[in-house]
């Protein structure tokens, strides 16, 4: 029987998805953060359930191979990095692993998971950042939640973001010092500043600053602008966003331009897209273009085909193929990302795209009704996956092919095995790593119909 505190040795033999590494003791199972396949330790027992506890390290004893120096000062405490000890060739076996044993434990999927691609970079590869900011009496912190905690950790300079977005944080730090701007408060809700939002369109460079406060209004904004714009001329648009609500979702519903425009503009597979505070981007540039070159290839247009994009964002994956279809459709639920989405086809001359600003469901039930009858579904769901429902009326309207992108493999898996049930067999799964250092992994998936 294992206590509480005990000190234990543990050889770690997995990794998680969470990123934790996994060892038994006397058969018992125990997850130890921080660590890597091959590490022999000694843990501390902090937490025991009845068939698994957690760990922490006391003493490695004799480290993995894969082991590096996690080259950041905030590791530890920050946990966005969970990775970040572990070699990226190591990193991406993991990921790939992660994948294929979600594919055949979870949706029972035997097709065969092509070698993962690894990221051009893996530092600096993040387009965004979402900083929060607190004062708890000690200070203004501008920089991460800690893990599993909404501790502000000060962190401007994180490696996985642009170089220059560290000037920009620090100067929206010094300047809330200095001007007694208020900070916002979880527990009471009150306070003005909750979080400093930036995006750089990386093969622009444009930059935008994303101020989000609980009220309408940030103080001596005239001032911020003047500062911002002077220290980081990429800074081509600042935006203010409301939200008012006591919850954890960073952005409110409303955005107000304070300087410069209300959109930035990146180029991504040659198509350039702008690109609203509250539309979804890829983080990952570079990665994204990897990723949607592979579903052009699952997706095997010859120019005649009617593809649906569901959950299309800003329209990107559709209209980096659209000069390979005869029409495309996109479908999204939020309004600005759909307004991007018309702009983007604009500004690129595509005019064989329509673009239906709806919930997925809502919009497939009504295309199946009208009798649409696509070639070829881009299936790009949010991280918990489609709706059965979903499912059943993209199965409903018979493409002959199915991409499925998905930054979650475990819900995919689940969706997979359900598309099988409905007459469409997985061809072949891409994992692709847009998400560097970090658990998180993308996967491009080809179904085809049974009968095709
Ligand atoms: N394909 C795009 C976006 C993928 S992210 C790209 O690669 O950039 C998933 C998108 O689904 C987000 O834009 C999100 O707003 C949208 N979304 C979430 N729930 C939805 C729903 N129920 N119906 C339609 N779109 C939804």
């Amino acid at each position: 029987m294992l206590l509480k505190n005990e000190i234990v040795n543990i050889e770690i033999t997995d990794i998680t998805d969470e990123g934790n590494g996994v060892g038994k003791v006397d058969g018992f199972t125990v997850f130890v953060p921080g660590t890597a396949v091959g590490d022999k330790l000694r843990a501390r027992l902090v937490k025991l359930q009845k068939n698994f506890g957690y760990g922490i390290v006391e003493e490695l004893l004799s480290p993995s191979p894969d082991r590096i120096d996690p080259d950041c000062s905030v590791y530890r405490q920050c946990g966005g990095c969970s990775l970040r000890h572990i070699s990226y060739e190591a990193e991406l076996a993991i990921k790939e692993n992660w994948v294929v044993q979600h594919l055949r434990r979870i949706g029972g999927i035997t097709a065969p998971v092509l070698p993962i691609i690894g990221s051009p970079r893996q530092n600096g590869y993040r387009n965004k950042t979402q900083c929060p900011i607190r004062d708890d009496g000690q200070g203004v912190r501008l920089g991460m939640f800690g893990k599993r905690s909404h501790r502000v950790i000060q962190c401007t300079d994180c490696k996985l973001q642009p170089a220059h977005f560290e000037q920009i944080l620090q100067t929206v730090q010094d300047f809330c010092k200095e001007q007694h701007i208020s900070i916002y408060n979880e527990q009471n809700h009150t306070g003005l500043l909750r979080h400093v939002y930036i995006r750089e369109a990386q093969a622009t460079g444009e930059t935008m600053v994303c101020l989000v406060v609980n009220g309408n209004e940030l103080p001596h904004s005239d001032i911020l602008i003047k500062r911002l714009t002077a220290c980081c001329p990429s800074v081509k648009s600042i935006v203010l966003n409301s939200n008012t609500a006591k919850t954890n979702i960073i952005l409110g519903k409303t955005c107000k331009t304070l300087w410069g425009k209300d959109h930035i503009t990146d180029i991504l597979c040659g198509v350039k897209i702008d690109i609203s505070p509250l539309s979804f981007y890829q983080v990952n540039r570079e990665g994204a273009e990897q990723l949607y070159s592979i579903a052009a290839e699952f997706a095997g247009l010859t120019g005649n085909e009617l593809l649906l994009d569901l959950y299309c964002g800003a329209g990107t994956i559709g209209l980096s193929m659209a000069h390979k279809v005869r029409e495309l459709i996109g479908v999204e639920i939020i309004p600005a990302a759909i307004e991007n989405a018309k702009q983007n086809a604009k500004n690129n001359g595509i005019t064989n795209a329509h673009f239906i600003c709806d919930d997925a469901k809502g919009a497939a039930a009504m295309l199946k009704q009208q009798g649409l009858t696509p070639d070829v579904i881009v299936l790009d769901p949010p991280r918990k996956g489609c709706e059965p429902e979903v499912l059943q009326l993209v199965a409903d309207m018979c493409p002959q092919r199915i991409v499925m992108v998905s930054c979650n493999s475990a819900t995919l898996a689940r969706d997979l095995a359900v598309l099988q049930t409905l007459g469409y067999q997985t061809v072949n799964a891409q994992p692709v790593d847009m998400f560097p250092r970090t658990s998180h992994v993308e996967t491009c998936v080809l179904l085809s119909h049974k009968n095709s």
